[in-house]
């Protein structure tokens, strides 16, 4: 199937070609071969973009709630209209297969009628005085946005900052990865067909470091919204500094997954295994490190392996494939290092261990009775590899899930009421699923603590994050 997508930049309303600027080739990480040349925007462009974005904020922070929200609505259609043939850019740039990539697109289409609903209900506060006096709390948009988000899921973590900043009231330019402009593309082409004003969305590729540092330089800027790898964050946070722009870092995860004895296994491990393969694991909440309680640990590994074992690795438009490549060519010799250095160290392999043929393969994975100190036991493999340990009680459980710097998000499975409640409470984590690992959703804040990050996006938090507060003091 041909590869076909409209790859433009998109600035105060206009599409621009390539016209002589630098391009980046977008690849099928399923054969890695180039399926389309990317124009990267200029300098020029970026100092277009950001003043777009300025002069496109005073009128569409005075539009009208419902206004701006029948706009999101519209977008939301159109995504959902086009959802097919999004569905399949996606997976020709990305690999997930195709099932995931139409689930992809319809959260992200939900994510713009979710805010176009929620900034109907952002209330303020008014308080009281006897003396006649009122004060009143409002909310305001922060002003002109930059978002950066990654090559996982393009379109989803796009929507989810753009649809809550628009919603806001913001003017935003987003960078989104160059590696699946396909799909982002046609998020700004809904916006632009449902009657955004121009200059309200600007949607620029290019160098990842070279536009941050641009954007991030700019006083216009005034917030930035950022998914990705702890080291780019903590980069984009001294370089928001000097400006003193506000912040949201959503950043890597190695979630912990704590089995306990008295669950359910076999549906444990029926939720396992499709979750731990979703997207060929490169997801910033994938189930990675787990835990499982003594008396079970054999029961588990052997469950996990031959569940394991059936997963169809191939290209994600081939029907039936349940995983496919890794999205990008530096990602198998990443995933390669920790798997070796875990064996290495005594790991024992379970399942897979080792790249696949054709593109950016990696096998389903199962490594049991791994090390602490092996490297993957510490850092998180964004890939397809299951790490298992036994433990022996609560107490040891925890501390292992709270180990490292990372806070994202975490699992416990157990049918013990009480201790469910005890493990929400002691797991330090931004998100903790218990017999579930469904937490990310449009009405609910999604976020780390500790190296994950900061802020929340979704639910009515990932509003706020788009909003300063004013306090007007009325005698
Ligand atoms: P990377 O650190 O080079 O890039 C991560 C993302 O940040 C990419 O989308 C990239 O385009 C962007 N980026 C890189 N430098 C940037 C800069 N200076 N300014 C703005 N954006 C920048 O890593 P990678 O090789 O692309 O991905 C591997 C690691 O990234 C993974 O191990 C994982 O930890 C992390 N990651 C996390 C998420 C997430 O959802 N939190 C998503 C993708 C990648």
């Amino acid at each position: 199937m041909t590869y076909d997508a409209d790859l433009q930049l998109f600035i105060d309303g206009g599409w621009r070609t390539g016209e002589g600027r630098d391009e980046f080739t977008v690849v099928n990480p399923a054969t890695g071969g180039g399926i389309a040349q990317l124009p990267m925007a200029s300098e020029a462009d970026l100092d277009e973009a950001l003043a777009a974005a300025e002069r496109a904020l005073p009128a569409w922070r005075a539009t009208d709630a419902d206004a701006r929200g029948a706009i999101l609505h519209k977008a939301a259609a159109l995504i959902r209209d086009r959802s097919d043939h999004i569905a399949i850019l996606l997976t020709q740039e990305q690999g997930k297969p195709l099932a995931e990539a139409r689930g992809e697109v319809a959260g992200a289409a939900q994510m713009f009628d979710w805010y176009a609903e929620e900034i109907l209900r952002d209330y303020g506060r008014l308080l009281v005085r006897p003396t006649g006096q009122r004060s009143m709390v409002v909310h305001q948009p922060v002003g002109v946005v930059a978002t950066f988000t990654p090559w996982n899921f393009p379109i989803y973590l796009l929507a989810k900052k753009v649809a809550a900043a628009l919603a806001a009231g913001c003017s935003v330019i987003s960078k989104p990865p160059e590696e699946t402009p396909g799909s982002t593309g046609a998020v700004a082409r809904a916006l632009d067909d449902a009657g955004l004003p121009k200059g309200v969305f600007q949607l620029v590729h290019g160098v990842p470091d070279a536009v941050s540092r641009h954007l991030l330089a700019s006083p216009i800027v005034r917030k930035v919204s950022f998914t990705g790898s702890v080291p780019v964050g903590r980069h984009l946070m001294k370089l928001a500094a000097d400006g003193l722009k506000r912040l949201t870092l959503e950043l890597g995860g190695h979630a912990p997954v704590l089995i306990f004895d008295d669950c359910d296994l076999d549906k444990t491990l029926d939720m396992v295994v499709p979750q731990k393969f979703r997207n060929a694991g490169q997801v910033c909440v994938s189930p990675t490190r787990f835990y499982v309680q003594e008396g079970i640990y054999d029961a588990f590994v052997k469950g996990f392996g031959e569940r394991t074992a059936k997963v169809t690795m191939g290209d994600g438009l081939t029907a039936g494939t349940r995983m496919g490549p890794l999205a990008n060519a530096r990602r198998p010799g990443a995933v390669e290092a920790l798997v070796d250095d875990a064996r290495r160290r005594g790991a024992r392999v379970v399942v897979g261990g080792e790249p696949g043929e054709g593109g950016f393969f990696y096998r389903p994975t199962l490594l049991a009775d791994v090390p602490v100190e092996a490297e993957i036991m510490n850092n998180e493999p964004f890939g397809p590899v299951a790490v298992t340990r036994p433990f022996k009680d609560f107490d040891e459980a925890v501390s292992q899930a709270n180990r490292l710097p990372y806070g994202l998000a975490a699992f416990a499975f157990t049918e013990n009421g009480r201790r469910a409640n005890l493990l929400g409470d002691a797991i330090e984590a931004g998100m903790v699923g218990i017999n579930t690992f469904a937490i990310s959703s449009a009405d609910a804040p999604f976020g780390g603590v500790k190296d994950s990050g900061f802020g929340s996006e979704g639910g009515k938090e990932g509003l706020e994050t788009y909003q300063v507060v004013k306090a007007i003091h009325q005698a």
